[in-house]
C-alpha cells in the first residue's frame, strides 16, 4: 500500500509534478491528481515487481539509454496515468482505494 503526499509547486524546484520513493508517492498540488496517482502508483507497481535495489538501478539505466521520454518505465506509467482520467469518480475511488488506502 502507498502513501501519498501532496506538496506545493515549490518543493520541485527542477520540474516535474510527481515523484515515487518506493511506496511513497509525492505529488503536487496544482497537478492533475487523478493522473498523477495512477502515473506515480505504475512506478510503486514497477518497483515492487522489480525489486527494492533492482528498480532504482534499471531505471537509471533505461534513462540513459533511452531519456525520460522514451524511458519504459515511464511508457508504462503515462499510459496508466491517461487510463485513470477516463474513470468515472467511483472508479478512481476504488483505483486509490486499492493503490494507496484512504489517503
Ligand atoms: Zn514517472
Amino acid at each position: 500500500m502507498a502513501k501519498i503526499i501532496t506538496v506545493p509547486k515549490w518543493c520541485f524546484p527542477f520540474g516535474g509534478y510527481g515523484l515515487t520513493l518506493w511506496k511513497l508517492i509525492i505529488i503536487r498540488e496544482d497537478g492533475d491528481r487523478d493522473y498523477l496517482i495512477a502515473h506515480e502508483a505504475k512506478h510503486v507497481e514497477q518497483w515492487t515487481e522489480i525489486g527494492f535495489f533492482k528498480f532504482p538501478f534499471y531505471y537509471i539505466l533505461e534513462l540513459i539509454e533511452n531519456g525520460y521520454t522514451n524511458n519504459h518505465y515511464e511508457i508504462e506509467a503515462r499510459e496508466a496515468g491517461d487510463k485513470a482520467v477516463t474513470f468515472t469518480p467511483e472508479q478512481m475511488k476504488r483505483f486509490r482505494e486499492a493503490c494507496c488506502g484512504d489517503n
